[in-house]
């Protein structure tokens, strides 16, 4: 579990002063990996006390576009955030509750599909989604 103090050195070095709402953010994040907006912003209130949607909002942003956070969205879902970020994982959704799991990619850097025709564009990435059904779904339904 990164401290404080490991969440304020990676600000810094993102060229962000360090808040405390940011730290919240990334402390919110960290320990509910995959959350969506309105989960971080329960979160970082029982941490800071009141604090404004929009003031989560911004802060989401702002550490997303610094490469803190990794921000997510699968079809049918809201934006989701993580922060493991900087390496090339992919994603299982269950189809029925929504629930999303990180998955090791198999080959390692993106783009780890090689397009079979790449049109000249020079791609780095192939976003990957296993789609499928989670334990719980499937234990309920049998
Ligand atoms: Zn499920
Ligand atoms: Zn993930």
């Amino acid at each position: 579990m990164p401290t404080r103090e490991e969440f304020a050195r990676q600000l810094r070095e993102a060229q962000l002063r360090v808040t405390r709402p940011r730290l919240a953010v990334m402390a919110a994040v960290h320990d509910h990996p995959h959350a969506d907006t309105d989960t971080i912003i329960r979160a970082v209130r029982k941490s800071l006390g009141e604090v404004s949607h929009q003031a989560v909002y911004d802060v989401l942003h702002a550490l997303t576009d610094a490469g803190l956070l990794r921000r997510i969205q699968p079809l049918g879902s809201v934006a989701r955030y993580e922060t493991r970020v900087g390496d090339n994982h992919h994603h299982v959704v269950c189809r029925s509750c929504g629930a999303i799991a990180d998955v090791d990619c198999a080959v390692g850097p993106a783009p780890c599909l090689t397009a079979a025709d790449d049109h000249g564009y020079v791609i780095d990435e192939a976003e990957v989604i296993y789609w499928g059904y989670c334990p719980r779904c499937r234990e309920a339904s049998s």
